[in-house]
């Protein structure tokens, strides 16, 4: 059997609980419900991200290390790509490319190591400045996606001239603005789409007034926007069918490792708080994870409710392909029985450069509540947040659920949970960081559009 070729799927901002196959009460995900069906299919239950952020997350995921070891919590840095995934199959004779829809991940030196890197949302913003409007208004319009389609058709172009393959496909369709196609808006949501879309519009593209207080969301608004939320994955959903399907079709299923994720989930008003910065709430660590294995690959179970992280991913693909690494940390050797006391590992600071726009949105107000560093151990029952010389004990009450806890009459949990931390901090492996020079114009456009900058 030749070597298996592994496709990465990475679906923005997207949280478990709003997916069917999670258990949400709407039926958001009936092709990622298919893909379960299938032997050699794994859903992980437990599954967490390093941090709650694009570009960290994904650093993570393409080096096997959490935040503290990357060292990468804004832009103006950047890693070795020879250390990264891409490069790493590369040199192991794959063909490589990564699809991507959000300009966060062109930084970093993180998707430098692919052969080929198809920059989607260039694609999708002509240079041409009459055209890039029309294209604006037409995804302001709902008349198009957020560049799914695109995505996959570009993939399907690449992919088949190709042997031995390593391809990343980044979508962004759950990433705010959550604005799915027309057919989709109705999916969940009663009546007009466009009142949603301005308040979602006032709120993330000037977020500094969201945090200082100047703007805020009912909680009929929020409900507008996780309906169109949901609608949006429900959409993406229905993309990832197509591309399924294409790989049936084309021989191409089989022997392939698929691992589907998302980087991060997403704030709808909890702890005050949207969008994915400022905390380390499951709501935003918490994320989907299904792997598909290679057929040959022995067998697997269907779910699988193991602790595990999102840096696992890093080991899962280089022990799929036999390359010996010395951190190929695999969730192959995650399995039911493993020990309660399992624990995953995750880190945030506030980006200066978000800091900044938010300053420069809102002067008179004091941001500096939000300049926070954090830290945070968690096993499958409880977790640990430092927040400098803070620390706040939680017990993991559910998918998503937390509840602070006294560290009095918690001692022995505390104290393990502080050990696991400081065992952390004085094992770190740093990687060497150099300066990257300022975003391309393209990148920047995007970021905009985004509300990042
Ligand atoms: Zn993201």
């Amino acid at each position: 059997m030749n070597q298996p070729n592994i496709l990465l799927v990475s679906l923005d901002s997207l949280r478990p609980d709003h997916l069917s196959i999670y258990g949400h009460s709407r039926t958001t995900s009936p092709n990622l419900q298919q893909l379960l069906t299938q032997d050699q299919t794994t859903l992980f239950k437990n599954a967490y991200a390093t941090t709650t952020w694009t570009l960290p997350s994904h650093a993570s995921v393409f080096t096997g290390r959490e935040p503290a070891e990357h060292g990468i919590f804004d832009k103006g840095t950047k890693i070795d790509p020879s250390q990264t995934l891409p490069q790493i199959l590369s040199r192991e004779g794959y063909q490589t490319a990564a699809f991507i829809n959000n300009g966060w991940l062109t930084q970093a030196g993180i998707t430098d190591g692919f052969d080929s890197r198809f920059d989607i949302f260039e694609m999708e913003m002509p240079s041409n400045r009459i055209t890039k409007q029309l294209n604006r208004l037409k995804i302001v319009l709902s008349l198009k996606d957020n560049g799914a389609q695109t995505t996959i058709n570009q993939f399907i172009n690449w992919r088949d001239s190709t042997d031995s393959w390593f391809s990343f496909l980044h979508f962004n369709e759950p990433h705010y603005l959550y604005n799915p196609p027309r057919s989709y808006q109705n999916t969940y949501l009663s009546g007009s789409a466009v009142p949603s879309i301005l308040k979602q519009r006032r709120v993330f593209t000037k977020q500094g007034d969201f945090y200082a207080d100047n703007t805020s969301v009912s909680e009929s608004e929020m409900n507008t926007f996780t309906d169109l939320y949901d609608g949006e994955i429900r959409y993406i959903d229905d993309q990832l069918g197509r591309l399924f399907e294409y790989l049936k079709e084309t021989g191409g299923w089989e022997n392939t490792l698929l691992i589907v994720f998302a980087d991060h989930g997403e704030l709808f008003g909890e702890r005050g708080l949207v969008g994915h910065h400022f905390c380390l709430d499951n709501a935003l660590l918490h994320v989907p994870l299904i792997i598909k294995w290679p057929t040959a690959s022995g067998s697997h179970p269907s779910v699988n409710e193991s602790v595990v992280s999102l840096k696992h991913i890093f080991g899962t693909v280089l022990e799929a392909i036999g390359c010996d690494h010395p951190r190929s940390n695999a969730l192959q050797q995650y399995d039911q029985e493993s020990e309660r006391d399992t624990c995953v590992f995750a880190d945030y600071r506030t980006p200066t450069s978000l800091l900044n726009q938010y300053q420069e949105q809102v002067s008179e107000f004091d941001f500096s509540e939000y300049d926070v560093s954090l830290q945070a151990v968690q096993t499958q029952d409880y977790k640990l947040i430092a927040d400098g010389d803070d620390e706040l004990l939680y017990e993991i009450t559910g998918a998503n659920q937390e509840e602070k806890i006294p560290k009095e009459g918690n001692e022995e949990i505390y104290i393990r949970l502080q050990e696991k931390l400081d065992n952390r901090s004085q094992n770190l492996s740093l990687m060497d960081q150099e300066e990257q020079k300022d975003l391309n114009p393209n990148v920047r456009d995007n970021l905009e559009k985004m509300g990042y900058l």
